[in-house]
């Protein structure tokens, strides 16, 4: 080492001045007072994890949810485009379609128009209501089938509130199968339309922005995406409709950086095929395209893990820059299948409910490179724990299995981000520093440059200093905007009764 640095280095202050104007020490010093600066965020910190300690203890759930709701966050990196826009977004933007020549049917009734060895494939059941088709698809109905549909625009109040109900999975009797089976197969036309879905992120980067986010890492697809002609853009043209809309002033303006995940329907026959294609297209596209995911229910064996093993050994020979975040343990039985994708290559899991049951793979991620993508909501709504008292996300979080929470499809069950935290310090009384792990790790295990990934890091701990000093300083009901707490939260803890007060 340079004495003069290792002098700097050692806080010799009488030999500091002579040579502070020496190239090459001016680093040192900069290094030498962010330390001290750090120190006094960390001791600012300590102090505020104390004030939160007492906070939960006197605030009422309306305050910590409100808390919760401006609390600076990291990103979301589990999150399905489609399934995160909600209902009245959808509504709203599938009519303003109209303009780009895009006209959308719902159908409002069955007539029992079709035999029954007439009937479609699983994925266009015919007993479905709210199922949206294009203009196209309905031309081609015989006149029978047509009068069980209805313009979208043309629908009542009454049709409006059942065809956004219709995505919602907000009933006692509604779980996985409603999830599954149905949701998706009414969407139909409208996650065809590149525009449209274009439009869902920016709804969703606004909406997240609002929740403090910076990050958001988001699984779509690009293949199978159609003109109103019904003739299909190539995987290119969408990514420029994704990359324009990603340019436009209000996009800039929410400040949150995105990139792609491409989703693989891992139980579909051609599974391996749209692997290569997709892995292939990521190499290529790396300004915003980053990873690979595998979607769709892990109860279906098609799709078992190992099934892509070879294929994924052949893509590495040819390509580097692919990443891989899976889902992985979303599933009831206890099984391998998150040891088997961490075999695949896999840097990040999504879900990991079953890890719990497996000892030596959880041993295996106890403090290392692996990151579990946590989804509280989602896991209870779907069923695959019973109550928040079966969860493992606190064992992981506090056996060192780095943790991140991510919200899923939140669009369809009608929640935020700021619930999961919610639900995370609800049930299992989460401390501010490790809140802030969580918002950490949300951001060191983005897919992204070095780069990106310090200022994302930078800018949420300035945030966090400036969120956590001014409450100090003024309380929560000052830097309040009225966060209103979700319907998923209204439902679940009864919060939506309770009047906000100041603290
Ligand atoms: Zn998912």
């Amino acid at each position: 080492m340079n004495v003069c640095k290792w002098l700097i280095a050692r806080g010799s202050a009488m030999l500091i001045a002579p040579v502070l104007l020496m190239p090459g020490l001016l680093q040192a010093e900069l290094a030498h007072t962010a330390t001290e600066t750090e120190i006094a965020q960390a001791q600012q910190q300590d102090e505020f994890a104390q004030w939160f300690e007492e906070f939960k203890i006197s605030a009422s759930d309306r305050q910590l949810y409100e808390f919760l709701y401006h609390m600076p966050k990291g990103g979301d990196l589990h999150n399905h485009l489609s399934g995160s826009a909600f209902p009245d977004w959808w509504y709203r933007a599938a009519l303003d379609e109209a303009e780009r020549g895009y006209e959308y049917y719902t159908k409002v009734r069955i007539q029992n128009c079709l035999a029954l060895d007439e009937h479609s494939p699983p994925y266009m059941p015919y007993y479905l209501l709210y199922r949206n088709i294009t203009a196209l698809e309905y031309e081609r109905l015989n006149e029978c089938e047509k009068s069980e549909y209805k313009p979208l625009a043309d629908l009542s109040p009454a049709e409006i509130n059942a065809w956004q109900n219709s995505l919602r999975l907000d009933k006692p009797t509604e779980g996985r199968h409603e999830f599954f089976e149905t949701h998706w197969q009414r969407l139909n036309a409208l996650f065809r339309n590149p525009h449209l879905m274009a439009e869902m992120l920016y709804q969703n980067m606004r909406a997240f922005s609002q929740e403090g986010v910076l990050y958001l890492e988001t699984q779509i697809s690009v293949e199978g995406l159609q003109q109103p002609s019904g003739e299909f853009f190539s995987a290119e043209e969408v990514a420029d409709i994704y990359r324009a809309r990603l340019a436009q002033e209000d996009a800039l303006a929410t400040g949150v950086e995105v990139r792609f995940q491409l989703a693989i329907l891992r139980f579909s026959r051609s599974a391996e095929e749209d692997l290569k294609r997709s892995y292939e297209f990521i190499h290529n596209n790396p300004d915003r395209w980053v990873a690979i995911n595998m979607v769709g229910r892990e109860d279906n064996d098609k799709g078992h893990p190992l099934r892509f093993l070879s294929t994924l050994r052949e893509l590495r020979r040819k390509f580097f820059g692919v990443n891989l975040s899976i889902h992985a343990g979303e599933v009831d039985e206890p099984n391998h299948h998150v040891r088997d994708t961490l075999l695949l290559g896999a840097q990040r899991i999504g879900h990991g409910v079953n890890l719990i049951s497996d000892p030596d793979t959880l041993l295996l991620m106890r403090n290392g490179p692996y990151l579990v993508e946590i989804n509280l909501v989602s896991n209870l709504l779907l069923e695959y724990v019973s109550d928040y008292s079966q969860h493992p996300f606190p064992e992981y979080l506090r056996l060192g299995v780095p943790v991140a929470l991510s919200t899923d499809d939140r669009g369809m069950w009608d929640s935020q981000i700021t619930d999961e935290f919610f639900v995370a310090v609800k049930e299992y009384d989460l401390s501010w520093p490790e809140l802030q792990q969580l918002h950490r790790n949300s951001l060191q295990y983005a897919f992204v440059s070095d780069a990106v990934k310090q200022t994302l890091l930078d800018q949420h701990q300035t945030a966090t200093q400036a969120f956590s000093q001014s409450i100090m300083q003024m309380g929560l009901s000052d830097n309040a905007f009225g966060a209103a707490p979700s319907a998923f939260i209204c439902r679940t803890y009864n919060l939506c009764e309770e009047p906000t007060e100041a603290i």
